[in-house]
Parts: C-alpha cells; structure tokens; sequence
C-alpha cells in the first residue's frame, strides 16, 4: 500500500528506445467511438459550499464558471467557423462545384418558383433585423447550417493541395499518436498539434480521465495500442479545465459525481502536497497536473500496454497539459519507465 503512496514521479523521462519508426503493418482501421459528445454540463458549482474540508476550495466557483461549467453548449458558443463565412474569397473559385448546386440548381429547374426559395430567405435577413427575442434562434440556425457550408469548403481545400486525400484515407489510418483529451471545446487534438486527419487517433472526455472502469477509453485504448500500432500515448489536461475545478468543490453534481470522484480520488492521493500550495489557482493548476499523471499512471497499468511495451519497446505515455491562454503545450515529462518500474510489483500482468 506504501508504495502506492507516492506515484509521482517528476524525472525527467529520458527518452530511451523510443523504438522509432518501426513499420508494422495494421489493418485498415475504423475508428471505434472515440471521442464521444460527452456534452458536459457542468452544473453551475457550489451554490452552497457544504464546506467539507476545505473552505478554500469552495470559494472556487468563480473559477468553475469561468472555467465552463455550464456553459458549453450555451448560445454564445466560441466561434468556431466563423472567419470561413467571412472569407469566402478564399473558396469562392472552389465553391463553384459544391456550394453552387443548391442555389443555381434550384434556379433552373424552378425558374418561376422563386418564392421556394423564400424558405432560406428568411434566415439570411433575420440575424440583419436583429429583432430581440429571434435574433438567437436565427443565428442558431446559421450556425448550425454553416458548418455544412464549411464542410463542402474544407474538402475543396483538401482536395485542391491533395487529390487523393480522401481517397488515401479511406483506405487505412496510420496514426503514431493516441491522444487522451478533456472534451473541452478549446481543446482540439489535430489542431493544436498541428497534426492532419489520419495522424492522431483521439478519445475525448471530460477531464481526460482513464478510469480503470470505463469501457470506452479502455477500448480505445486497446485498439490503439494493439491495432493501430501507436508509438506514443499523450494524456493532454488544461488548466482552466472546467471538470477538474468542479471536483475540488464540495458541491452534488448529480451524474457527474460518480466521474469526477475520479478528480477527487488523485485529490486524495496528493493532499499533503496541494493542501500545502495556499494559492488556490496554484491549487488548481497544480491539481490539473496531477490528474494527467495520474490518468498516464492508469493506463501504464494496462496489460496491453504493458505487454506491448515489453515486447516492442513502446508505447511512451507522456503526460501533458495545454494552456488556454497562449496556445501552448507543456510536456510534464512524466516518466513512464519509472512510473512502469515502480507500480510493475503490483499491477504486473504475466
Ligand atoms: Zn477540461
């Protein structure tokens, strides 16, 4: 039990034979279900911090808001394509096939009919009247008919530079990474490693937790390690993560108790050292940290992790945090031979 204690290991993780480019062939994979619309809703915190142990703690709720609890799928959700609608310049010669059927086709076939048109009409000039009580529902609706738009404009970009770029992926995925991520909506995977479709296989949810429980990473975890061949496992938290600020409040949370328990749990395990950090956003950004070691620490319990790294010299787990605020990636050079060395007594599966 002792020895579970301390699983915090803060060395560098030399990166030893990471076992480079080693082909192995795998079958052209389908994605399970990763990355599931966990559509979180963080209930808006602590409306009454029961005040269980830490006082300081419940005074977090602003954090929590700030941080997303609740709001993501409000209205004002961020703007995700909005400069494309702008800037259609960009697509306007590769608009031609795709975006040009609706309308023009319409056109010839019902020349007299334009007031069928009318149905679209409408909702190209409501969001201009702005009347009050509409003005949302309407800029709802072109949002949502928007991201049709982008799709047809995404895949002329795509095709323009590469031809055969669905044609290539859909015949296999050969990713090298397998990202665990929060289901944060600032947190995209491929776009804040700068990585293309087919490069990084993703399981999202919320707070990047691994419970040793869960079906859902596990399998991914599995068919990622096993089938896709992936070099490197990433746990990516981020501070300001909406999830992990809900657990260090006292507050039920319904359904999400029973997940962020989890938060709770790593809370538990590293007491003495966040008790003793007085900064309650040094807490918390400290406790962001900590629950992506941890959740690396699960997944290097895995069999299949094990067995593969015994036979092949990899998967790494490496262990991540990216911040809201500038963009970045910090690695926290968790290390994983370590961590695998010192828990091997006890979760060591022959
Ligand atoms: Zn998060």
């Amino acid at each position: 039990m002792a020895k579970t204690k301390k699983p915090a290991a803060k060395k560098v993780a030399a990166k030893k034979p990471a076992v480079k480019k080693a082909a192995v062939k795998k079958p052209a994979a389908k994605k399970p279900a990763a990355a599931k619309k966990t559509a979180a809703k963080k209930p808006a915190a602590a409306k009454k911090p029961t005040a269980a142990k830490k006082p300081a703690a419940a005074k977090k709720p602003a954090a929590a808001k700030k941080a997303g609890a609740k709001k993501p799928t409000a209205a004002k959700k961020p703007p995700l394509r909005k400069p494309p609608l702008k800037k259609p310049p960009v697509n306007k010669p590769a608009a031609k096939k795709p975006a040009a059927k609706k309308p023009v086709a319409p056109k010839k076939v019902a020349a007299p009919k334009k007031p069928a048109p009318n149905k679209r009409a409408p909702k190209k000039t409501a969001p201009k009247k702005k009347s009050p009580a509409t003005a949302s529902a309407a800029s709802d609706d072109d949002f949502y008919d928007r991201i049709f738009e982008n799709n047809l404009r995404w895949i002329e970009e795509k095709t323009r530079t590469d031809a055969t770029f669905f044609e290539r992926l859909s015949r296999e995925q050969n990713p090298t990474v397998l990202f665990v991520g929060c289901a944060d909506s600032r947190v995209p995977a491929n776009e804040i490693m700068g990585l293309e479709p087919g490069e990084v296989f993703v399981h999202r949810n919320v707070a990047n937790l691994v419970p040793n429980t869960d079906l859902n990473v596990h399998s991914v975890l599995q068919y990622g390690v096993e089938h896709l061949d992936v070099k490197h496992v990433i746990v990516c938290g981020h501070y300001g993560c909406g999830g992990v600020a809900a657990a260090m409040q006292s507050a039920d949370l319904g359904q999400l108790n029973g997940w962020l328990r989890e938060i709770r749990d790593v809370y538990r395990l590293h007491v003495d050292e966040l008790e003793a950090i007085k900064d309650e956003t040094a807490r918390y950004r400290r406790l962001v940290e900590l629950n992506v070691q941890e959740q690396c620490v699960n997944i290097i319990k895995t069999s299949f992790v094990q067995q593969a790294y015994s036979k092949k010299g990899y998967p790494i787990v490496h262990g991540w945090v990216y911040s809201l605020k500038d963009g970045r990636l910090k690695d926290l050079k968790i290390s994983f031979r370590d961590i695998l060395e010192k828990i091997r007594e006890i979760y060591r599966l022959d």
